[in-house]
């Protein structure tokens, strides 16, 4: 629960960070911006092929990147999976370990899972974690990659159905080039706020133009180029361009709070 006492209209939420790639100055910076929770994701930037390898990193997150933020203020929300990029892993151990998490309330969504070579253990990996979240009636972060985002998404979009239900889902990192593959879905959609993937007056067209019940917002800060502003960015853009305070809190973090119950 978000125990902050605010108005309700100043509460953001970033909804997919990578804290373990980031500064103690930004968790400072996100929190004095007005950002109280982030969802933190796994991602190792690097080829791993040993499962207790990805263990530790996932261990990493949950115990220590945790902690390191709430020093600054920023309470961290988290989502552990093998990320296509790690799918070098035998993928076992760190799905056992996802059923303890979710059992004992320790993760909010399996996340960020996906496609991104589509390589034979990318579709291996991303289908079994499907499984799990829809056995464990799981929310999942889905990634689709910055190259070939169109003919990823097509894939991710054909396997989903086989797999999960669409309330468990948020299809991340959308952009104009793919938004109507997904808008007449049933999918939760985010949109990613970041110095090479899209500006924020993007996002606000995006939202203007496809209302602001489908999305969510985030900056997907990592070890790549970003923007730990970017959501408190985008939310005064909504202001200052003078949307309607109840769509912009719906984007702000209603959103994210009803989709991963929080
Ligand atoms: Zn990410």
């Amino acid at each position: 629960m978000i125990n902050i006492e605010k108005p309700e209209s100043d509460k953001m939420i970033d909804t997919h960070i990578h804290a373990d790639a980031r500064t103690g100055e930004d968790f400072e910076k996100m929190y004095l911006s007005g950002i109280d929770v982030a969802i933190t994701c796994a991602y190792y930037p690097y080829i791993i092929d040993n499962d207790s390898i990805l263990l530790n990193h996932l261990n990493r997150i949950l115990n220590y990147d945790t902690k390191r933020a709430s020093q600054h203020g920023l309470e961290l929300k988290v989502a552990l999976g093998i990320h296509p990029t790690n799918t070098s892993v035998e993928g076992n151990t760190i799905y056992e370990q996802l059923y303890k998490w979710i059992e004992s309330e320790k993760i909010i969504a399996i996340g960020e899972i996906g496609l991104e070579d589509l390589t034979e253990s990318e579709y291996r990996i991303f289908k079994e974690q499907l499984d799990i979240a829809q056995e464990t009636k799981t929310n999942v972060i889905i990634h689709t990659p910055r190259k070939n985002k169109s003919e990823v998404l097509s894939e991710i979009l054909d396997i989903l159905p086989q797999h999960i239900s669409p309330e468990y889902v948020v299809i991340d990192h959308i952009n104009s080039n793919v938004i109507e593959q997904v808008i007449s879905s049933d999918y939760t959609l985010g949109l990613t706020v970041q110095p090479e993937k899209m500006d924020k007056y993007e996002a606000v067209k995006i939202l203007d133009e496809y209302g602001f019940d489908k999305f969510l917002l985030n900056s997907d800060i990592s070890n790549k180029a970003s923007d730990p502003l970017s959501v408190p960015k985008t939310i005064r853009e909504l202001k200052k361009q003078n949307f309607n305070q109840k769509d912009i809190d719906k984007i702000a973090y209603k959103n994210c709070k009803k989709f991963f119950n929080l």
